[in-house]
């Protein structure tokens, strides 16, 4: 800290929800900074669950600031739901704040999502039908509506009765049958403007101000690495950048205040939606994966999660693009019970070595994972993972302490934190 950016090492779905949580104890501010409620983040506070998926995961702690900055997309309704829900379980919400600048999802943009999703037949991403994509090309192509114009009924009026008819036209030359309503739209998205006006405001200047005086300042990144726009597996991922550059343009501060940058990453790996997924693997290793510690299902869509080894090519990329200092490494406690422990560390393509991660879908649909073998550790119920945990490292099984030493040879970067289940209690510092 000052500035601390948590990033998705793989996939998405790391549990940065709960390495953020963590952290969230010496934070003062906690900043969303791309994606929308394509996202999911979940944290376990004791016995309590939460799902956000436009809320920020500090927004527990009441003395944090919670911060939804520019680069995210907001679905009004979706955000208020949660709210609502933080409020009914006992929270304020008074530590909330949301850009002036974020975009504003409506429901043409789920809609043409939808007739997307159909028309691009292999191109379809496994879209979660958010309207994420649609936001984001109405963001670039200037379409788009914004915080400050939803809280402002003449100038969110007079935007949606030129874009509304444009929007209209576009659906039915897509194939859409639905007839969409100018007046109807203002009127629902207005009342949410008035619900949300109190918590809109200028965030990158509230962001500086925090920053300058040296307050700790987490960003959260949603998604990961390899579902970025730019450098995730192309168009198999999301619409917005989920790497760490995307934290400065996406939360309004200078880059300079990036000081750390933590990876998280799964001891093995995960995806949902569809794409290439070298290290893939099918029958019991990932009935093994999938079932053990909680499951494996998107916290967004419910969807099975396809799983396989941890891909050292692919961590090796995401530890290049984001600069990282640091690595979390989560789900430990899921590999035990395996015998033997698998990871990638380069990919065969047509008798070449690759050890870097290809751009072309050809490629990378073709190649071959070079495996290291390590040995696996027992499987161990949730208790003895924290009892352990509250132990510090040295407690850890000794092929824990070597795999995780391998990945640090590996990637060149210090494991900081290890996570061996799904509580706070079952996090540990490694290193500062
Ligand atoms: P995020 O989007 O990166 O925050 O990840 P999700 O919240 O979608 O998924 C992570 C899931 O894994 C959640 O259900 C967490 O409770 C759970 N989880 C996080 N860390 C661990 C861990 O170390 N062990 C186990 N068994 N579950 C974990």
């Amino acid at each position: 800290m000052p500035g601390t950016v948590v990033i998705g090492g793989q996939f998405g779905d790391e549990g940065k929800g709960k390495i953020i949580d963590f952290l969230g104890d010496r934070a003062d501010v906690v900043v969303r900074f791309q994606g929308g409620a394509n996202a999911g983040h979940t944290v376990q506070v004791g016995e309590d669950l939460y799902a956000f998926h436009l809320l920020p995961s500090g927004i527990l702690r009441p003395r944090t600031l919670n911060v939804i900055a520019n680069g995210v997309v907001i679905e009004p309704g979706q955000l208020l739901k949660e709210i609502e829900e933080v409020q009914a379980r006992g929270h304020a919400v008074k530590n909330l704040r949301i850009s002036d600048r974020a975009h504003v999802v409506m429901p043409y943009h789920k809609l043409l999502d939808g007739l997307e999703e159909t028309l691009k037949g292999n191109l379809a991403s496994g879209s979660t039908r958010r309207g994420i994509a649609p936001v984001f090309e109405d963001k670039v192509g200037k379409w788009g509506l914004r915080m400050c114009d939803l809280v402002d009924p003449e100038v969110l009026r007079e935007k949606l009765a030129t874009v509304v008819p444009v929007k209209q036209r576009i659906v039915a030359a897509y194939g859409g049958t639905e007839t969409l309503d100018a007046e109807a739209l203002f009127k629902e998205y207005a009342g949410y403007g008035e619900k949300l006006a109190p918590y809109v405001t200028d965030t990158s200047v509230l962001l500086d101000a925090q920053l300058r005086r040296r307050r700790r300042v987490l960003f959260e990144g949603a998604q990961g690495t390899h579902l970025c726009i730019d450098h995730g597996i192309y168009p198999y991922g999301t619409s917005s950048n989920c790497t760490a550059g995307a934290a400065a343009t996406g939360a309004g501060v200078s880059p300079r205040y990036l000081e750390e940058i933590l990876g998280v990453a799964k001891a093995f790996t995960s995806r949902v939606g569809t794409g290439p997924f070298p290290t893939e693997q099918e029958g019991e290793v990932a009935t093994h994966l999938r079932e053990t510690g909680g499951g494996e299902y998107g916290t967004t869509t419910r969807r099975p999660r396809r799983v396989g080894w941890v891909d050292l090519v692919m961590l090796r990329m995401s530890v290049r693009v984001n600069g990282l200092t640091g690595l979390a490494v989560t789900k430990l406690d899921v590999l035990g019970g395996l015998g033997k422990v698998r990871a990638c560390v380069a990919y065969r393509d047509e008798g070449r070595t690759l050890k870097d991660f290809p751009a072309s879908m050809k490629v990378l649909s073709r190649v071959e994972p070079v495996y290291r073998d390590l040995k696996g550790w027992p499987e161990l119920p949730e208790d003895a993972w924290i009892a352990l945990a509250a132990k510090g490292k040295r407690a850890l099984p000794e092929p824990v302490k070597r795999y995780l030493a391998f990945l640090e040879a590996q990637l060149q970067v210090p494991v900081k934190i290890a996570s061996v289940g799904r509580s706070r209690a079952a996090t540990m510092t490694l290193a500062r």
